[in-house]
């Protein structure tokens, strides 16, 4: 159910709102696989009683336009979007690969665009690595391809020159091109059946009235909590410790006019984006027992 608290336009809340993503007839698709079950579970389960405000969706359908204004242009040895299914331990599964670049030795190159932030690029998404490890098993299994490179295509929303200018670590401009770590074909086929068989377990507790798998610190996009040692007068921290004991030591060895700053972690997806939240007992456990 969708809302418009902000009385946005009659156009682009249809804009915002529309929702043409269709996995086909399959009991999971790869990017449903690589997530929660349990978001999964309960976002299906309480779907009439879920609320989104349109302005939420904005990143996502951005993503979707950006995705379709590249789409028009592939060509010559680019394969846009194909969408391939095949079984796993008796489940239809599907991915939508989003461009397949044929390599002069016969191999493919596998992309995948993200509408992203700056932030990811320098710190990296785990999730980017199992998708495209997914799709590559899919391409192998579903065409007998081999798969020589995997790549994100990134188009970073908040990019800013003034920051590319002065750090070292900031990506130069506004889009680019991510190399992903290629597993073996092993590492790939173990983690489709891991992925595929804690779904199907997930599916089987929650008709057996079962409690289901919860989520993972990934899952959950979790900031741990760290302690920063601080000097009196400076804004920076001197180092950012995991632990509180080793934080205090740091301070002893430092001497007088420091001191341990504690930065409290936070479960991001929890608390800011996930649909779910409101009738999940994991994260109503958490707020209970933080209270
Ligand atoms: S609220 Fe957090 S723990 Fe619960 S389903 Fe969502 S991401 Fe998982």
């Amino acid at each position: 159910m969708f809302t418009n608290i902000h009385n946005l336009p009659d156009p682009v809340v249809a804009a915002l709102s529309a929702d043409k993503y269709n996995s086909g007839l399959v009991n999971s698709s790869v990017t449903t696989l690589i997530d929660s079950p349990q978001i999964k579970i309960l976002s299906r389960k309480h779907k009439d009683d879920i609320s989104i405000d349109v302005s939420e969706r904005l990143w996502s359908v951005l993503g979707t336009a950006v995705h379709n204004m590249f789409e028009d242009y592939a060509d010559g040895e680019y394969l846009s979007e194909e969408r391939l299914y095949t079984e796993v331990k008796g489940w239809k599964i599907s991915g939508a690969i989003d461009i397949q670049k044929s390599e002069k030795d016969g191999s493919i190159t596998i992309m995948d665009y993200k509408c992203t932030s700056v932030w990811s690029i320098i710190f990296g998404k785990s999730s980017w690595e199992k998708q495209l490890n997914f799709y590559a098993w899919l391409a192998h299994k579903c065409k007998g391809k081999k798969v020589s490179k995997l790549q994100i295509l990134a188009v970073l929303r908040d990019w800013k020159q003034s920051e590319a200018e002065f750090k070292s670590d900031y990506p130069k401009q506004p889009i680019v091109v991510v190399d992903i770590p290629l597993w073996e074909t092993s590492q790939q086929q173990e983690f489709v059946e891991q992925r595929v068989a804690l779904h199907q377990q997930a599916e089987w507790d929650y008709l057996n009235g079962n409690p289901i798998a919860e989520c993972t610190a990934e899952d959950m996009w979790l900031r741990p909590t760290k302690y920063a040692v601080m000097k009196k007068g400076r804004k920076r921290a001197i180092k950012l410790h995991d632990d509180e004991v080793d934080a205090q030591n740091h301070v002893e060895t430092l001497g007088a006019g420091h001191f341990v700053d504690k930065r409290s972690g936070e479960a991001v997806r929890c608390e800011k984006y996930c649909p779910a939240a409101t009738f999940c007992p994991q994260y109503q456990r958490s707020i209970n027992e933080r209270d």
